[in-house]
């Protein structure tokens, strides 16, 4: 742990999922959201939404969202402080998909410093890079709720319904192809990777083989998670 505030639980836990496209950070997140009572800040579910609203923010994102590239640094901190600002965070949050880069890291810690808080996990998630253009091709969501699935990994229990909330309605991401996959990933490598090596020399990193089905990585980061929220393991 990095700092003795957080110790106590007596302020709010931030765990961070590190991992390139389609490692498993979204579908991870939502177990935790409902297992740990924490908050998923999904900064391309926030993105996404300024593009449909059609915000500033949300027309300067969409072009550099559609190539795959990261968009600014600027536009991204401001969503995720508006975001940390609402009272529900206070319960804690898992940041999905933020930071990305050094200089995201390095404004997060401020924005949390205010709060009194700190960073308590950095969790990776580990997989190899061929593997991804197949988990980001299969991917789609549940247009009603959100939850994720999987062409091949993860259907609905009956097909064509929800299995969360019983929608039929379903929808792909306009920037999950093979060529945009392959942009993301060199951003990945580029400014995220090295992220990594930050939180572990502040001695909050851990690494989960996010190769292994996703009830085992679930299991793998309920062990990192619930210690640092102070919930027993069920
Ligand atoms: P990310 O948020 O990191 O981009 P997602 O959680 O959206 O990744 O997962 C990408 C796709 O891969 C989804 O379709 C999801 O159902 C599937 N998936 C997630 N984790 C695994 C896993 N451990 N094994 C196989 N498929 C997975
Ligand atoms: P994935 O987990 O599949 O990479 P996300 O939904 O997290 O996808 O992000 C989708 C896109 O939104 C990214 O390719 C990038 O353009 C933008 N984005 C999301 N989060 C950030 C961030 N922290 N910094 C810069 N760009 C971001
Ligand atoms: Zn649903």
């Amino acid at each position: 742990m990095t700092d003795a505030t957080t110790a106590t639980g007596a302020t709010m836990p931030v765990l961070i999922l590190l991992g390139p496209p389609g490692a498993g950070k979204g579908t991870q997140a939502k177990k935790l959201e409902e297992q740990f009572g924490l908050i998923q800040l999904s900064t391309g579910d926030l993105l996404r939404d300024a593009v449909a609203r059609g915000t500033q923010a949300g027309k300067a994102a969409q072009e550099v969202m559609d190539r795959g590239g990261l968009v600014g640094d600027d536009i991204v901190i401001r969503i995720v402080a508006d975001r940390l600002d609402a009272p529900d965070c206070e319960q804690g949050v898992i940041l999905d998909g933020f930071p990305r880069t050094t200089a995201q890291a390095a404004a997060l810690e401020g924005l949390l410093a205010q709060k009194g808080a700190s960073v308590n996990a950095a969790i990776s998630l580990e997989v190899d890079d061929a593997a991804m253009v197949e988990r980001i091709s299969g991917r789609f969501t549940c247009a009603a709720c959100g939850e994720g699935y999987h062409d091949s990994f993860k259907q609905p229990q009956a097909q064509g319904v929800c299995d969360k909330c019983g929608g039929t309605e379903f929808k792909r991401r306009a920037d999950d192809t093979a060529e945009t996959v392959r942009s993301r990933l060199a951003a990945y490598h580029a400014d995220t990777a090295p992220l990594i090596d930050f939180y572990d020399a502040k001695g909050a990193l851990h690494r989960i083989d996010a190769m292994q089905p996703i009830a085992a990585v679930e299991r793998s980061l309920q062990a990192i998670v619930a210690p640092v929220t102070g919930a027993a393991l069920a």
